[in-house]
């Protein structure tokens, strides 16, 4: 009778350990990754205005990403918890000017924050729930004023060149944290400065020290800053 109840005990918390390790490793910490839209628009893709007009010229979210420290993430946690637009009613018209589609063709941009709550940010909804995640972005996206960063150090969006040092060193300046500066190529091959990483507590709280640094495509030692100004491409 001992020796029964002993096993049922072990079993028990066997069963109790491997339930707390899951929780434990839900994820710890996130890349917030914005995205310079002159970047997205001016490669051979081209890229699409949504609906509500052209964006402003200023960085624009492109994700929320929890990840672990060892550099792998999860994707795709709960098919169940599909993007629901009506938990976010109040920040539709942020989500429109700061977390804008870009894809073409043009459309209202529920597909890309769909998109990205299914893939993303249900893997972090045992920590934020779909209103928290979508507003943490845009909190972390207004505080973080990457744009004004870089032109209050003379790196404009302007079509000219810079080096990744003046980039890194404008937004640590003012941000106070190291970026990740990823880039892409122009239609022409050029290096362009495309998105920009920082990394973020699980609860979207606070923005701190990259454990560690995403992967992206690096940059030349010229890199272009495009302006935001041409509508390439925008079928209705
Ligand atoms: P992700 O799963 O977030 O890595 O998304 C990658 C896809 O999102 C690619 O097909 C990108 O072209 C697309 N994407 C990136 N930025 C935007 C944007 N601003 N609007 C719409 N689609 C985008």
């Amino acid at each position: 009778m001992a020796a029964r109840s002993s096993r049922l005990s072990l079993a028990l918390l066997l069963v109790l350990g491997a339930a707390g390790l899951c929780a434990a490793k839900e994820y710890d910490f996130f890349y917030l990754v914005v995205q310079w839209p002159g970047s997205y628009c001016d490669t051979k893709q081209s890229c699409c205005y949504p609906k509500s007009g052209k964006p402003a010229a200023d960085f624009v979210i492109h994700g929320l990403w929890p990840n672990y420290i060892d550099g792998s993430y999860p994707l795709n946690c709960d098919p169940d918890s599909e993007f629901d637009p009506s938990k976010v009613s109040d920040l539709l018209s942020s989500l429109r000017a700061h977390w804008p589609t870009l894809a073409c063709p043009a459309n209202d941009g529920v597909s890309f924050w769909r998109h990205q709550w299914d893939k993303y940010g249900t893997c972090a909804a045992g920590v934020v729930d779909e209103h928290d995640y979508f507003q943490a972005a845009l909190r972390l996206r207004d505080q973080l004023s990457v744009l004004s960063a870089l032109t209050a150090a003379g790196v404009n969006p302007d079509g000219g060149y810079y080096t990744l040092g003046q980039i890194k060193d404008a937004i640590q300046q003012r941000t106070g944290f190291e970026p990740y500066v990823e880039c892409n190529r122009d239609k022409s091959g050029n290096s362009q400065l495309y998105q920009v990483s920082f990394c973020v507590d699980p609860a979207g709280d606070r923005l701190m020290e990259c454990p560690v640094l995403p992967h992206g495509k690096a940059c030349g030692s010229r890199i272009k800053f495009p302006a935001f100004l041409l509508l390439i491409f925008s079928p209705s």
